[in-house]
């Protein structure tokens, strides 16, 4: 079936301004509460939120095989199990609703004051619920940062690492939306020199900058998605703060790995853009050596050129951007780790969130965590303010962004924000 949605000549009727993340060609799918305080499916061209629940009860998905209340839903789980076809074809026929030489909507004042919201009209929700949530450890820079510091550069990378995606099962509780605030995490760490560990509030608060991919219902128990499949069961990307608690995961982490450092929070940016709307700026990965085995070797361009960035406010400061990245270092590609995840018949359902592990470039500047920017804290960073940063601060606001540029088109993510709040306080609580 034809992406006729990624038509780089497409206008659309509605205002996008230059450089907006969300012209006619993006549209990507999300759930928002809107003015009248119900919750829908819809998608976004510009500043401009679409109800597609109500542009269905008004008839203009006529044609497509979906069920009457497939979008008044408060999550997309039951679209994106109805699979790629379907998602197309609404891609397809939002695409052609809002096309400049379209006047079907454009010209009905009652249909566009029941399906259009500004922005400032809605809220944006968590659009998946999400069964659960596995976060890889993708990125070879980031990986030889990490084991740089943790055991010395001749021990960097563990013998496994270039023969398989690392990963580990998270937490989908702790999973929130962009501009939900967090509090510092408490827990257990063992102070360097000290000999017995201490209780208190993480020292260490870190982000990683990440991506995560969104499945469809994929397999059953005991069967394995062959890699050649595997991007037919992605739905989309989101940005992913991987929020991260460094002393105490340091001192947990052996020999089961990543635990309470890891999942007191990650937070997501409420747009899922698809992986369809990214085909254009498909691009090639690093190459692999030594060759993977079999089950694991893609072939074509493996990744998808996405710029990243991340900035972190101060309180009553301007933004500073503290590194910008990109999606396409990723070393192991999203379809190698839906393969290897499944290879030994472990179920992946439809609202699964894959986290790709934190996207580190080769420079300094690329580096997707404070850890590895700070290198541990030697080497703090200056905000707006002139105050330094070793790690997250109280009251601070970790923003970021990611877009994609070519042939004159730009699609992006939009952002994904969130402060850190000082440690929980349950007198204050009311
Ligand atoms: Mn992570």
């Amino acid at each position: 079936m034809p992406l006729s949605a990624n038509n780089p000549d497409r206008n659309s009727w509605l205002h996008v301004s230059r450089n907006s993340d969300f012209p006619i060609q993006n549209i990507p799918f999300g759930v928002f509460l809107t003015r009248d305080d119900i919750i829908t499916i819809g998608t976004r061209i510009g500043d401009t939120a679409i109800d597609l629940g109500a542009l269905h009860q008004l008839g203009y998905f006529k044609g497509i095989p979906l069920t009457d209340d497939i979008f008044l839903q408060d999550t997309l789980n039951d679209f994106i199990a109805d699979g790629r076809k379907t998602w197309r074809l609404v891609r397809n026929r939002v695409a052609e609703i809002f096309d400049s030489n379209n006047t079907e909507l454009q010209n009905n004042k009652k249909h566009k004051e029941i399906v259009l919201f500004r922005l400032d009209e809605i809220e944006m929700q968590l659009p998946v619920h999400i069964g659960d949530y596995t976060d890889f450890y993708a990125s070879k820079e980031h990986a030889t940062n990490v084991g740089t510091m943790f055991r010395g550069a001749e021990n960097a990378l563990m013998p496994n690492w270039l023969h398989l995606p690392v990963g580990y099962h998270g937490r989908s509780s702790s999973i929130i939306p962009s501009r939900i605030p967090i509090h510092r995490p408490q827990g257990q760490t063992m102070p360097a020199g000290a000999d017995a560990p201490v209780f208190g509030p993480s020292q260490m608060v870190d982000f990683e900058l990440e991506m995560a991919f969104i499945t469809t219902d994929a397999n059953d128990l005991g069967e394995s998605i062959p890699i050649e499949e595997a991007e037919d069961y992605i739905f989309g990307l989101v940005l992913f703060n991987d929020w991260s608690a460094r002393d105490i995961q340091k001192w947990e982490y052996v020999p089961l790995g990543p635990f309470l450092g890891k999942n007191f929070a990650s937070s997501i940016s409420p747009w899922i853009v698809t992986l369809d709307a990214l085909e254009p700026f498909r691009v090639d990965g690093p190459d692999q050596d030594p060759k993977p085995l079999d089950y694991l070797q893609f072939k074509g361009k493996k990744s998808f050129d996405i710029n990243l960035e991340v900035a972190i406010q101060p309180k009553g400061a301007k933004e500073k951007i503290v590194a910008r990245s990109n999606f396409k270092h990723m070393y192991w590609n999203m379809a190698q780790q839906l393969a290897h995840h499944t290879i030994n018949g472990c179920p992946v359902n439809s609202g699964d969130m894959m986290g790709s592990g934190t996207i580190s470039g080769p420079t300094a500047d690329s580096f997707g965590s404070m850890l590895e920017l700070t290198w541990r804290g030697e080497n703090p960073l200056i905000m707006t303010d002139q105050t330094e940063r070793k790690f997250i601060q109280d009251n601070d606001t970790v923003i970021m962004r990611g877009y994609c540029e070519n042939d004159g088109v730009h699609i992006g993510f939009g952002e994904v924000r969130t402060q850190l709040l000082p440690v929980f306080n349950p007198k204050k609580k009311k």
